[in-house]
């Protein structure tokens, strides 16, 4: 089966990458690179050649996703000539919270915006399987426990918004009968990590503000310390509590999702992706310091605006629909992380 991943070359999409090679799947990849590098591509390839898979069974469009001349282009290609596209997974997307504050008309326009033009023309080549990149900050909540997917949806900054407004536009999607679609939301926790190899990782191209790249600068001794927000929360020992997910387990869920959906004739679903355990920033900060022997400094200072003590999944669907489990401990995450960040101390530049 033949599967376009968008934003196939960033941090989640490259990992996705790699995990339908290895189950056998045709891929194609429409990135702008608008937050990824094209060296990603070689590094892809050095894992696919020490893999021993087949790269030929791989190929990259450089387009945005907003360019629906050129969308049609790759659609088009793939019916005429070879077998046609079977399912899409859509990472593309822009995904920085800060930013997405003073910048919602490019949050909107690229996020939504990107998304219905996908649609637009996967409906009109009969295309009808699609996995979304969503995200647990469409809940908007996160001080009390498990948050499971009938959760309240009330995001609380821009960048949440167009999750939700994504997420509401597939539905109306499904349920337009125009054709019988099948349609997954998996909903991220926090994904970190990286590929066992080094290789491939989280290089983001601005200010990195998520925990994993912050405390990554420090041990490389590139940043002072870690400012931790906040000691006061109602949490084990006063500090956020977040559900880590390795990168890798939520590749192999969307492997999962994807053959859930071949089984399946419509289907509508929103699904969490996370590990259902709760890490603290001081448990990670230790975990951190003792997987990969290095020292992370840190000053308490106040908490951070609109966040949240505790925000962690109930991925119970994910375990009995998908068959999915998360394999991949906090000690996993640090030590992936801290070798791709040991091997690439300054992302791809
Ligand atoms: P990323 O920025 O590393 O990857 C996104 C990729 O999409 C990049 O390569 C970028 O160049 C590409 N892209 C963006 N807009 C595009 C467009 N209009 N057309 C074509 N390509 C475009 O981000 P990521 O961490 O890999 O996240 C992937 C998806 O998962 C995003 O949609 C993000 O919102 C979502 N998500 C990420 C996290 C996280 O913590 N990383 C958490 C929840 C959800
Ligand atoms: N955090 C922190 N200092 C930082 C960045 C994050 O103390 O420099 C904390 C944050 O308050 C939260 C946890 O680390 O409790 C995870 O934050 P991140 O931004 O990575 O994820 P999100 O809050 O979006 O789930």
């Amino acid at each position: 089966m033949k599967v376009l991943v968008t934003g196939g070359l960033g941090f989640i999409g490259s990992h996705i990458c790699l995990e339908l090679l290895s189950n056998n799947f045709e891929v194609l990849v429409v990135d702008s690179l608008i937050n990824s590098n094209s060296l990603v591509i070689d590094n892809i390839n050095k894992i696919v050649s020490q893999n021993k898979l087949n790269v030929r069974k791989m190929r990259i469009y450089e387009a945005d996703l907003r360019d629906e001349c050129k969308l049609i282009d790759i659609f088009r290609e793939h019916s005429i000539k070879e077998s046609s596209i079977g399912a899409v997974i859509h990472c593309a997307g822009l995904k920085s919270v800060n930013d997405s504050v003073g910048s919602p008309i490019d949050y909107w326009a690229n996020n939504v915006g990107g998304t219905i033009k996908l649609i637009k023309v996967m409906e009109e080549f009969g295309c009808n399987t699609i996995i979304f990149s969503s995200s647990a900050t469409i809940y908007g909540v996160g001080d009390g426990g498990l948050i499971n997917e009938n959760a309240t949806i009330n995001p609380i900054n821009p960048y949440g918004q167009t999750k939700a407004a994504v997420e509401r536009f597939l539905k109306d999607v499904f349920y337009s009968g125009n054709q019988k679609w099948k349609i997954v939301n998996l909903r991220y926790f926090n994904p970190t990590g990286a590929h066992k190899s080094g290789l491939i990782g989280e290089s983001p191209k601005g200010l990195a503000n998520n925990i994993f790249p912050i405390i990554s600068k420090v041990a490389l001794k590139k940043k002072d310390k870690l400012k931790i927000f906040g000691n006061n929360w109602d949490t084990k020992d006063g500090t956020g509590v977040r559900d880590y997910i390795h990168v890798m387990d939520l590749a192999e869920g969307h492997i999962l999702a994807l053959k859930y959906l071949n089984n399946v004739k419509e289907e509508f679903l929103n699904i969490n992706l996370g590990n259902g355990i709760g890490t603290s920033v001081l448990e990670l900060i230790k975990t951190y310091q003792e997987s990969n022997n290095v020292e992370i400094p840190f000053e308490f200072v106040g908490r951070r605006k609109g966040d949240f003590g505790h925000v962690v999944a109930d991925n119970s669907k994910a375990i009995s629909l998908l068959k999915w489990k998360p394999k991949r401990s906090i000690k996993d995450m640090c030590k992936d992380s801290w070798r791709w960040n040991l091997l690439y101390p300054n992302g791809y530049v």
